[in-house]
């Protein structure tokens, strides 16, 4: 019987997504035996016209990682929705928009300058930026288009369902594969992992006191961090209020905050909101200009809230490309 096709594609994001699929160290061999590969870029050499020449649907499902910035990301993820029966937003950027998400705090133009004029470590004398067409005295050079706007995946095309988290983690991975081998999948549109707080499966939950009030907030680096003790509770902020679990809690088994990789709960619209709302909730501060001041003893609070999920949050803007 003919193996169920299986693509991975690599969209706007650092890599890490395509390390965590070679962290499924032994289980690879199994996913490898059971499936076959038609497309992924960073480890087979397979071409665009390899999958265009597959038929419409033939590619059983399709991870897809990273998020949508240029003309051509968009370009192969509508050709390989075309190709497949099933596509799974893969890791946070793909999610929800994640890390390359951030720059939807600036547009094209802020994020050329900080990247190719305004960085101390450039050396760019004629103000170079990236162009979509390039004559070099070899003929024409073309580049995709960069977008002023960062999309997540189901902004741009159809999802059938996500697999959070900066990786996923391999145990997630491993049950999704074998739940859409098997047939076995939760309804359109679900998140592959619980959906439950990290503070609910945190272990440092047991130390919170009932009530936490804090009258500062305390970065990492400023503070001792007691790695019995929940970090809320010691004036450090901790994205878990506001996060899914089924990471297995990889960064607080490490002594840091969570930093919401996982995205939020199905009830929370916004997660960058609920966190700011919890944190309100936790600060013992009346007095306005103390409220202000505690706000800027983090130096990107935003950033911080917003860290993987700006443009999936309701703060949306006009601008679509
Ligand atoms: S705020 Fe962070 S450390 Fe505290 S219980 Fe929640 S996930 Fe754990
Ligand atoms: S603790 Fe938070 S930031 Fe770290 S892996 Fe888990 S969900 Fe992601």
């Amino acid at each position: 019987m003919a193996k169920p096709k299986v693509a991975f594609y690599w969209n706007a994001s650092c890599g890490g997504c395509e390390e965590a699929v070679i962290d499924l160290a032994e289980d690879i061999l199994m996913v490898a035996d059971a499936v076959e590969i038609v497309l992924w870029p960073v480890a087979l050499d397979f071409k665009r016209k390899d999958v265009e020449a597959l038929k419409d649907g033939e590619i059983a499902v399709a991870f897809l990682n990273g998020a949508i910035r240029t003309s051509e990301q968009e370009d192969w993820s509508k050709l390989l929705r075309k190709k497949s029966g099933l596509i799974v937003a893969f890791g946070s950027c793909a999610h929800l928009g994640g890390i390359p998400g951030l720059a939807n705090f600036s547009d094209r133009a802020g994020v050329f300058d900080a990247a190719y004029l305004s960085a101390v470590s450039n050396d760019n004398p004629d103000g170079v930026t990236p162009q979509t067409e390039t004559k070099v005295p070899e003929g024409e050079l073309e580049l995709p288009e960069v977008w002023d706007t960062v999309h997540a995946l189901d902004q741009v095309i159809d999802v059938d369902y996500y697999l959070p988290g900066c990786a996923p983690p391999p145990d997630l991975i491993l049950d999704a594969i074998k739940a859409i081998l098997a047939g076995e999948l939760p309804p359109k549109g679900s998140v592959l992992a619980p959906d439950k707080s990290l503070c609910d499966t945190c272990d440092r939950n047991d130390s919170k006191p009932d009530k936490i009030e804090l009258s500062e907030l305390k970065r990492p680096h400023e503070t001792f961090m007691d790695p019995e003790k929940c970090f809320l509770a010691e004036g450090v902020i901790c994205m878990g209020p506001a996060t899914r679990s089924g990471c297995g809690e990889r960064c607080i088994n490490a002594n840091m905050p969570c930093r919401g990789c996982f995205g939020p709960t199905r009830e929370v619209k916004d997660q960058g909101a609920k966190m700011l709302s919890a944190l309100a909730s936790l600060l013992d501060i009346e007095d306005p200009e103390q409220m202000e001041k505690i706000a800027d003893s983090i130096p990107d609070l935003a950033g911080l809230s917003y860290m993987y999920s700006l443009p999936s949050s309701l703060l949306t803007r006009k601008q679509k490309r």
